[in-house]
């Protein structure tokens, strides 16, 4: 339901956070984070209000980091469980995905895992991402954007909704998007001490506190949020996009 990222130098824990607080106006029945941390994923979910989860966070903190996601979900596929909240994480710890929307051929897809030895833990149709997206980057030829072309792989093989945000461990500077009928803004800001800072949301409130410059993503497109590289944006085949760029005009 709601969407938080977040590459900079800020603490991303906080700064995702606060942008799902932002959004709870939504309305949402589980939350969770993962932030890229001493090379792999760090992640918490629970059920209920954001409060629960901040409570998890304050007896069993996470690692510092700068990079990480965060999701508020409206179940669809799959009760609210703490199993079933966002992030999931795929079989082999490496990939995190948040996703909004509903995945129409999950099915199919999560058989055609299973069949390949993946063990599932939740009932969401969002899981499936997570583990097709660690496969499909294992076949990616290495080199910079390799997880953004393993996202592109992907989303052209899911149906329905989705807006979804990844992360893979091989990767610690990286956040990739996808979004095909529900949307994906993008805020790109500066940081305190003039570093460049960017910033995922499912709508401009997730980031509104940190930056009023927002690319809007097209239908069917991937952005890669690079660190050091910045934003690219292209279509699901690959061919590189000019994002919709606005100012944000209404109040915090
Ligand atoms: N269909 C997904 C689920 O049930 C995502 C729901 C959402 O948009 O929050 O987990």
């Amino acid at each position: 339901c709601g969407i938080v990222g977040y590459v900079g130098p800020q603490n991303a824990l906080d700064v995702v956070l606060e942008g799902l607080r932002r959004l709870e106006y939504r309305g949402y029945d589980s939350a969770g984070v993962a932030v890229l941390a001493g090379g792999g994923q760090a992640t918490a979910k629970k059920a209920g209000k954001l409060a629960n989860l901040e409570k998890d966070l304050a007896d069993s903190p996470l690692p510092e980091s700068t990079i990480g996601i965060g999701h508020t979900r409206w179940a669809t596929h799959g009760g609210p469980t703490d199993r079933n909240a966002h992030p999931h994480v795929s079989a082999d710890g490496r990939v995190a995905v948040i996703h909004n929307g509903i995945i129409e051929n999950f099915a199919a897809l999560r058989a055609e895992c299973e069949a390949a030895g993946v063990e599932f833990t939740s009932e969401t149709d969002t899981e499936v991402a997570a583990h097709l997206l660690a496969r499909v980057y294992d076949e990616t030829p290495p080199g910079p954007g390799r997880l953004a072309e393993a996202m592109r792989t992907v989303s052209r093989r899911l149906e329905g909704a989705f807006t979804l945000v990844a992360s893979h461990a091989d990767e610690p500077d990286t956040l990739v998007a996808s979004r095909r009928n529900s949307p994906l803004v993008v805020g790109v800001g500066e940081a305190a001490d003039g570093t460049p800072e960017y910033f995922l949301g499912s709508d401009v409130a997730a980031f509104i506190a940190h930056t009023r410059e927002a690319r809007e993503l097209g239908q069917d497109q991937v952005v890669e949020i690079d660190r050091h590289r910045g934003l690219t944006v292209t279509d699901f085949a690959g061919t590189a996009v000019e994002p919709h760029a606005y100012t944000v005009d209404w109040d915090a």
